[in-house]
């Protein structure tokens, strides 16, 4: 049995609010566990210390409703897709055995994203393999969907978050140390006052596709299988 169905992640704490906060929320409300893994603590970061960042992860955590959140302490701002970084997520992945990955893109600007996608991708291939040196029971993820925090994508499907947003922003808003100013550190533009602003803007961008106010974009390969169309593709948009 899994011990939980989805496992996301990110190449640093608060990736996987800003990228699929709003997915993990449906899911959660549709009974689904997920677990977190954040592949570095984000020691390197522009702003807050490790420790800080830390304790906004776990309380981030807790908002999303997370089954668990677990660091592997890869090298921040040095990630890359090694054996030993990619034997670290295939224990990660064994340990959990979720049937849906939810990655980052391998299109990202920042190196870490990439290199997260690349060790991700890797891991749920290998994880399989009985034969290779990770501790765990081998076990193969079904799909590995991916988000991106900055390069442009054409989604292979997106997912209706108006429900979640508020409760997304919440998770989000426990990031005091990268998300505001009232901290000390370097003026980046994720630490800017209108930077919910943005992010609200493209969930909206997203949801207009589909009648939804607000979305969250995925890219997978391949395309999904649907097995009720009109279920799934024929949602009563909303009352404009
Ligand atoms: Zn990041």
């Amino acid at each position: 049995m899994n011990l939980v169905e989805i496992l996301a992640v990110g190449a640093h704490p608060d990736d996987v609010e800003l990228g699929c906060g709003g997915l993990l929320l449906a899911m959660r409300a549709r009974g689904h566990r997920f677990a977190i893994v954040d592949l570095t603590a984000g020691e390197r970061g522009s702003r807050g210390t490790a420790e800080e960042r830390a304790k906004e992860a776990q309380a981030a955590a807790a908002v999303l409703g997370a089954a668990a959140r677990e660091c592997l302490h890869l090298p921040d701002t040095r990630l890359e897709p090694t054996h030993g970084a990619v034997k670290a997520m295939v224990e990660a992945v064994r340990k959990w055995r979720p049937q849906l990955v939810v990655s980052m893109s391998p299109l990202d600007r920042h190196p870490d994203h990439a290199a997260a996608a690349r060790i991700v991708e890797n891991a749920c291939f290998l994880a399989a393999l009985p034969n290779f040196d990770a501790p765990g029971a081998p076990h193969r993820p079904r799909r590995v969907v991916r988000y991106s925090r900055h390069a442009w994508f054409a989604p292979s499907f997106v997912v209706d978050i108006t429900e979640h947003v508020e409760r997304k922003l919440e998770a989000i808003r426990c990031y005091k140390s990268q998300f505001t100013r009232e901290a000390p550190g370097a003026r980046t533009p994720i630490s800017a006052p209108d930077f919910e602003e943005d992010l609200r803007a493209s969930w909206r961008f997203h949801g207009q596709g589909v009648g939804a106010l607000y979305a969250e974009p995925f890219a997978m390969d391949g395309p999904p299988a649907v097995p009720d169309p009109v279920a799934a593709l024929c949602v009563e948009r909303r009352d404009f």
